[in-house]
């Protein structure tokens, strides 16, 4: 691994009171170049831009795919990660599926390992605050031509990231778009799978919600996701997610979830879970929360769902009642090391 320093570090600029999340670099990124079918050294060097061709293939053909996951910094300042090994499985998955050349642990895990620890001092500390990490491989080869590329490019970029707290949203249960299809990308973190979720996105939100439920492609019949995060339903006191499928992202949250759910003693029903189904127990009361859940927020309560052109209002559970809220409490004190980690899952 190369480590260039940056001679003009920002760090003292940053202040971890005012920040914009998403536009605030740290200081340093990761970067590592794939020619003639091999991936050459991981550069850690300072944060910049870089010359390309708008020929890029990558721009032009969408061969592209990336991961988001966190550093938490505890109150004595040491910092973690959580469970970057699933990130690294997935963005090859994503990889493969795309037909680009997968990365090894040294680039991910040690260039990772290596970014975080230089840019230690860039992760804000207290409550909800962290490191938002975004690893990426994309097609640099200058072609047009509608083939796998020969060139890549693989990065790791951050930016620091505060409280994820927000307020309960309203979703419309999607009956017509769809992110995902039987046999196509939804499993894989395809940077396309994002672009072509705006415009119906944007539809939702001139309806007056601020996220979709993504139901299947074939009938809209069943639940998927929810914006960019796996959803779960309660129903009286029993958890439900839909099986990760080729449609379906394997989120990291999700997976925790279920497994925090079942220490809890919570019955986790991981099955297809039918849009008529939710509507029905909204209308006999049994539907208690619907939530979605992901690495940048952990949780986003939902307090009504759009369908068909009405609008089901959700309870309000007291906080001490809400599943949702006791899973993602159990999940952050893990991953910001205020409790113990029985599953191992803090690096
Ligand atoms: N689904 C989609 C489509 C996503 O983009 C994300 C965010 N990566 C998730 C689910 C949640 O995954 P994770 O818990 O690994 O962040």
């Amino acid at each position: 691994m190369i480590i260039q320093k940056s001679t003009n570090p920002r760090i003292s600029t940053f202040d971890p009171d005012n920040f914009s999340f998403g536009n605030t670099f740290i200081d340093h990124m990761v970067i590592c170049e794939y020619e003639n079918g091999k991936w050459g050294d991981v550069k850690v060097m300072p944060y910049g831009g870089l010359p390309f061709s708008p020929a890029m293939m990558g721009v032009n053909y969408g061969q592209a795919c990336f991961e988001g996951m966190k550093a938490y910094k505890d109150p004595n300042g040491d910092v973690f990660l959580f469970r970057p090994e699933k990130n690294f499985e997935r963005i090859n998955k994503s990889a493969k599926r795309l037909a680009m050349p997968e990365v090894t642990e040294e680039m991910f895990l040690d260039g990772l390992k290596a970014l975080v620890d230089i840019d230690r001092a860039w992760i804000p500390q207290g409550e909800g605050m962290s490191l938002y990490i975004r690893p990426l491989i994309f097609a640099t080869e200058e072609a047009l031509k509608a083939r796998i590329s020969n060139k890549y490019m693989f990065a790791i970029v951050a930016t620091p990231a505060k409280s994820y707290y927000t307020e309960p949203v309203s979703v419309l249960i999607s009956d017509f778009y769809s992110r995902s299809a039987n046999g196509g990308v939804g499993s894989a973190k395809a940077a396309g799978n994002y672009a072509a979720s705006f415009y119906p996105t944007q539809l939702a939100i001139e309806q007056g919600y601020e996220q979709i439920i993504w139901t299947d492609d074939a009938t809209h019949e069943y639940f998927e996701e929810s914006g960019t995060m796996n959803v779960f339903v309660r129903i009286n006191d029993t958890i439900y997610t839909p099986p990760t499928s080729e449609k379906i992202l394997d989120g990291v949250t999700r997976d925790s979830f279920i497994q925090l759910a079942k220490k809890r003693g919570i019955e986790v029903k991981v099955e297809p879970i039918p849009v008529k189904t939710v509507i029905e127990a909204q209308k006999n009361g049994t539907l208690k929360e619907v939530w979605g859940v992901g690495t940048a927020v952990v949780t986003s309560v939902f307090q009504a769902l759009g369908y068909k052109g009405e609008k089901l209002m959700l309870p309000s559970l007291p906080a001490e009642e809400s599943f949702a809220l006791a899973l993602q409490k159990d999940l952050v004190n893990i991953q910001t090391n205020h409790a113990e980690d029985p599953f191992g899952w803090r690096v």
